[in-house]
């Protein structure tokens, strides 16, 4: 391995990180990292977009993963970590993926292209950013004095990738909750088979948005708060959404960028996928467009269409992980569309969180649509993409990613401008509904081939916050 000289002047020597509500202390990368949520409600981004230049991105061309990794990570941890020591943690994070591309592009026809995110251990795309996600927990942690205490909920893919990405590591105990009976039997058999004692998982009785509110409520538990560090590794996490620009610039450069604008389509829950696609924009990759690409459960799309982001109901679909109605990352978004004013983002998210509805500002909408389009898709038009998938482009890919697909054909973009859809999710994840769209019945890959035959553990508990928080504050004191 050589590196080239490379003008250091124009390097960032410390990034910080401020919060979109204006009103949190700015913190380092390291501090970002390990707090998640600002104290004031609002979410941390870094103080300025680092730039990289079309000869830097050119430069990319023909890197690995892992050094493609280092030079677009490289700035925004500037100051907390050095690019050998984050050169060693993306080795150890994506040592773990089965593909030796970490995420390949695929082609489908002449302008239609796969990004697979899935190869990670618990083949869904969350895998990239928490196997980071969890190393820098552990290098942030290593030789200092505090436990953290990471405790969430989930409807399926977060849960397992949480824990693949945390256990076994020191100062870390993870409690993950899922509602019982309502988690498929892969997705469940992905977090309980994993048996190290820092894990614990927790099914509860009752709903996904019973679990969650439980999660919530912890958080701003003030005994439990004293008796605990809390930590939460949702999407929020600024860390999360960083590990994700990497590939948009990893497939760009591979379809001729920067000398030619790629676009990408991206099946979208809660905004932070589709936001890390806007942040490899912001430093200066040419991206023709972003299709925002959602279910029925479709607030940002109606955002994006009319300006109207209000929440409805949960509608239930084939692709679980979608079914949000409000989207969290969007306040990263707005943040940038009101000129960086947090007084600004705070009156707006005051208001949306009082009223479940706001209307965006016509300039904040027009500032947006240059970037973004967006279409909301139906489970006929999923399972009609997901067949054309099959047909034409002789892939067979999942419900969530068909949404992607079906966006990015319905949508009328430039025909000579290559359309990368993000592969969030390995087909065997929601095998179901992949064969009632295609009557193929797609088999797990050899890795998990035993999923079914290893110990489970987890514990029952009522939906009753008392009962949950008193296993939670007792088995951290054990661990
Ligand atoms: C989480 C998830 C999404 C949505 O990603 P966001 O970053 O929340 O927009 C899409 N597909 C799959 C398979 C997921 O697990």
């Amino acid at each position: 391995m050589f590196h080239f000289a490379r003008n250091r002047s124009r390097r960032i020597s410390v990034m910080d990180y401020i919060s979109t509500r204006g009103s949190a202390p700015t913190l380092d990368f390291r501090a970002a990292t390990l707090a998640g949520l600002a104290s004031d409600g609002g979410l941390y981004v870094p103080a300025k977009w680092p730039q990289l230049s079309p000869d830097e991105i050119r430069g990319l061309a023909g890197l690995d993963y892992v050094e493609t990794a280092v030079r677009v990570m490289a700035p925004f941890v500037a100051g907390a970590l050095g690019e050998d020591e984050l050169r060693g943690l993306c080795k150890a994070a994506y040592g773990r993926f089965s593909h030796d591309a970490v995420t390949p592009l695929v082609q489908l026809d002449h302008r239609h292209w796969l990004l697979e995110l899935f190869h990670g251990p618990t083949l869904a795309f969350k895998d990239v950013a928490l196997q980071l996600l969890g190393q820098l927990f552990e290098t942030f942690l290593s030789g200092g004095d505090t436990d953290i205490t990471i405790v969430g909920a989930t409807s399926g893919d977060t849960g397992s990738a949480a824990i693949e990405a945390v256990a076994g590591r020191e100062h870390i105990q993870i409690f993950m909750l899922h509602p019982e009976g309502r988690v498929s039997d892969v997705q469940r058999r992905q977090m309980t088979t994993v048996l190290a004692p820092n894990v614990h998982n927790i099914s509860i009785d009752g709903s996904f948005d019973d679990a969650q509110a439980m999660v919530k409520r912890l958080f701003g538990d003030e005994e439990a708060r004293a008796k605990v560090t809390l930590s939460a590794v949702n999407s929020i996490n600024w860390a999360r959404l960083m590990a994700q620009v990497v590939y948009y610039f990893y497939a760009a450069v591979r379809l001729g960028g920067p000398d030619r604008p790629v676009a990408f389509s991206v099946p979208t829950g809660n905004f932070g996928d589709v936001f890390a696609g806007y942040v490899a924009a912001q430093m200066g990759l040419p991206v023709a467009k972003l299709v925002v690409a959602t279910n029925v459960n479709d607030i940002l799309h109606r955002a994006l269409a009319s300006g109207d982001y209000s929440a409805g109901t949960v509608t239930p679909t084939a692709t679980p992980s979608m079914d949000i109605q409000v989207s969290s990352n969007f306040e990263r978004l707005l943040f940038d569309l009101a000129g960086r004013d947090g007084a600004a983002i705070t009156a707006m998210m005051g208001e949306f969180d009082a009223k479940r509805a706001m209307t965006i500002p016509a300039d904040m909408l027009a500032g947006a649509r240059d970037l973004f389009a967006s279409a909301s898709i139906d489970g006929d038009t999923m399972a009609l993409a997901l067949r054309w998938a099959q047909e034409r482009g002789g892939q067979v890919i999942d419900p969530h990613s068909a949404v992607g697909l079906a966006a990015a054909r319905a949508l009328n973009l430039d025909a000579d401008i290559p359309v990368v859809t993000l592969a969030t999710a390995h087909p065997a994840k929601f095998r179901e509904a992949v064969e009632r769209a295609t009557g193929v019945r797609p088999s797990l890959p050899a890795r998990l081939g035993n999923l079914f035959d290893r110990e489970e553990r987890y514990t029952r508990l009522p939906g009753d916050y008392d009962a949950v928080k008193a296993f939670i504050l007792a088995e951290s004191a054990r661990g």
